[in-house]
């Protein structure tokens, strides 16, 4: 990852902005006074946490991400503002290395294939024929548009050789392809097809909302296997991953608690419920690593498990055998012992609760939503749902049995840090079984494995109970998604521009022809988008022929590497740069589109709190959404009088040409 990235997932912007200007929270974002314009009575300056942005909505109009901020509150170039900010975030800079550097770029050209791909099959979904069966499907999970497109729900055509076609076309070889798991080899005869055939496409992305891999839906009835996934890469690791979390991650801060579900339908049900804290484990045991990457937002997870996953008492006693003959990670849903170890190493509260015989979270949210929170309220922690789960069924009368459950579950409450917590458990073991708690001490249980970290506070049961938080949301947050949408947009402005300067003026004179501004800073909200566009301005300034290797040797080394980054993905040949004009002019109509939607979004986010009743009585604010709408109206009118000709075909350009 590179270190702007890794300072971004870091540090907060709250926190950064509230070092200079004092904010007050109203409701999901905080408000203070300007301070880049005199503004004293009320606050016209928003940070949003949800987006990591800022938005002066009084006299400068202006916002950004946290580095724009700190280089205007502090005059800072960008590689001032980066080093002072990797210094906070306790990131180091490295130069990189060519090896590193090939490597980034490597994986960047494959994320940008896979964030192709997503598009491409939801696109595929949306309007080809052919997915008229995968349409019903989702019609039939009662997934809305919305949410099919905040999680690009897509489908693949049931051809061999579909994808590997369009996107050959789009300058990607087959062995980029078949590493990033959308082409399979036959090993015998060294052919290679399509991976993905006749399958409702889920994108699954990473923690930053890249796309890393595809989870792959059967669409026929007793297909095999149900789901296909992409296969394991460097970047699609299932220990390392939860579905859902890019989406999910300030909801679950805002919740205090993270509800881990199994499937992928789950999340998407929960989040278009307003249940926005929930995330799915990919298939495998909850890892060390998966509960990790959440514990940044809160160490309070609750697993809600479908019955037959919950692992009912055969499972758990299969696992035992198993784990004390081979005692090494085996597939398996829930990892008891995992859990407890878990919970200990990151000082957690983890929870669980099984869902009624026969339904999952998606049949719950769907059929009974208000169901929901009350089954999370029934959580346990994981020691007492596993004596709950063995002595479910006990035979008072049989001895035998006790002396089994109490080898089962003695090793859990072994692993137990907490000297309080573990006698807790040994009380409650006792009472289940209805035996002595002196007896139950005389039990010797083989230790397989030593107790590691110990636990500072102990969280669950022993302790109160914490209020529940409200969990359950407004819909219609896409900001996120929509956020992603442009970056990936402008980034590709950038790089188009990078490879062909002459775009730019291309572009902005059709932007002129249809009265619109041209493309400027305020376009973009990374920091090191608008440094690089004003670099590109200059050089085109200066009036002489602008060639790449002359834009980069004004550039800083550190914003180098961005363009390079940027340029690594295919060039589109120089004969169609008209036809890429016209794209890129339509994707500028976009994402000025989505940028007024997302800040009308915001501003209506400020009326809508409670607790803000200065929000309510702000005729400016008003006056933006007014203003946002009369936006909108003549961008789209913008879009449509581009002659239809080159409207269809940009949009042809834009997806591929299918
Ligand atoms: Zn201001």
């Amino acid at each position: 990852m590179d270190a702007i990235q890794e300072i971004k997932n870091r540090l907060d912007i709250v926190d950064v902005v509230s070092d200079s200007v004092q904010l007050r929270k109203s409701g999901r974002s905080y408000s203070g006074f300007c301070p880049f314009h005199p503004n004293s009575r009320t606050p016209a300056f928003h940070v949003f946490p949800e987006t990591q942005t800022w938005h002066c909505f009084g006299a400068c109009a202006d916002g950004g991400d946290l580095f724009s901020f700190v280089m205007k509150k502090e005059g800072w170039d960008f590689k001032e503002a980066l080093v002072n900010l990797a210094q906070r975030a306790g990131v180091t800079l490295e130069e990189r290395s060519p090896a590193n550097k090939s490597q980034e770029d490597a994986q960047r050209r494959q994320t940008d294939l896979l964030t192709a791909a997503a598009d491409y099959f939801h696109q595929l979904l949306l309007h080809a024929p052919q997915a008229e069966h995968a349409r019903e499907y989702v019609a039939a999970r009662q997934l809305t548009a919305e949410t099919q497109a905040v999680y690009r729900v897509g489908f693949s055509l049931g051809s061999w050789d579909a994808c590997r076609t369009h996107f050959n076309s789009q300058g990607y070889s087959d062995d980029e392809l078949l590493d990033a798991g959308l082409l399979t080899e036959n090993p015998d005869k060294g052919t290679r097809y399509d991976r993905f055939r006749n399958r409702l496409m889920i994108p699954i992305r990473d923690i930053n909302g890249r796309v890393v891999g595809f989870g792959a839906r059967t669409l026929e009835k007793d297909g095999i296997p149900k789901y296909l996934n992409s296969p394991q890469t460097e970047l699609f690791n299932k220990s390392h991953l939860l579905y859902g979390l890019d989406m999910a991650k300030p909801f679950i801060r805002e919740a205090r608690r993270v509800v881990i579900v199994e499937g992928y339908m789950d999340v998407m049900q929960a989040w278009q419920a307003g249940f926005q804290n929930v995330v799915a484990q990919m298939g495998t045991a909850l890892t060390e690593d998966q509960l990790r990457s959440v514990k940044r937002y809160t160490k309070r997870f609750v697993l809600a498990l479908d019955a037959d996953a919950a692992g009912l008492s055969a499972t758990m006693r299969g696992l035992q055998v198993a784990r004390e003959t081979l005692d090494r990670e085996l597939e398996v849903r829930f990892d008891a012992r995992g859990l407890v170890r878990h919970e200990g190493r990151l000082q957690a509260d983890i929870r669980v609760v099984t869902l009624p015989e026969g339904n999952d979270p998606d049949k719950i949210i769907r059929t009974d939503p208000a169901q929901w929170p009350r089954l999370l309220e029934e959580a346990k922690p994981v020691v007492e749902y596993v004596i709950n789960l063995l002595t479910k069924e006990l035979d008072r009368g049989d001895a035998k049995e006790k002396t089994s459950i109490a080898q089962q579950v003695l090793p859990l409450i072994n692993d137990i840090g907490d000297p309080i917590e573990r006698d807790h458990f040994w009380q409650l073991l006792a009472r289940s079984l209805g035996v002595d708690q002196r007896v139950l001490r005389q039990i010797t249980v083989p230790q397989k494995a030593p107790r590691r970290g110990s636990r500072s506070s102990s969280t669950s049961a022993a302790s109160p109970q914490v209020p529940p938080p409200p969990e359950r949301r407004r819909l219609g947050n896409s900001s996120l998604s929509g956020q992603a949408a442009n970056d990936f947009r402008q980034r590709n402005y950038l790089r188009q521009c990078f490879q062909y300067p002459q775009l730019v003026a291309q572009i902005n004179l059709k932007l002129a022809e249809s009265k619109m501004d041209q493309v400027s800073e305020s376009d973009f909200i990374a920091a090191e988008d608008k440094v690089l566009l004003r670099h590109l301005y200059q050089q085109l300034s200066t009036g002489t022929v602008v060639t790449i290797e002359k834009l980069c040797d004004s550039l800083d080394e550190l914003l180098l590497n961005r363009v390079q980054l940027l340029l690594t993905p295919p060039p589109t040949p120089e004969a169609e740069l008209d036809r890429l004009a016209d794209t890129l002019v339509l994707s500028v109509f976009d994402w000025r589109l989505q940028r007024i939607k997302l800040r009308n979004a915001e501003i209506e986010g400020l009326f809508s709190e409670r607790n803000d009743p200065e929000a309510t009585e702000r005729s400016d604010l008003y006056q933006l959404i007014r203003e946002g709408h009369v936006q909108i109206q003549s961008i789209n009118r913008a879009k449509n009088a581009m002659s239809a000709v080159s409207r269809r075909r940009a949009e042809d350009a834009d997806l591929g040409g299918f």
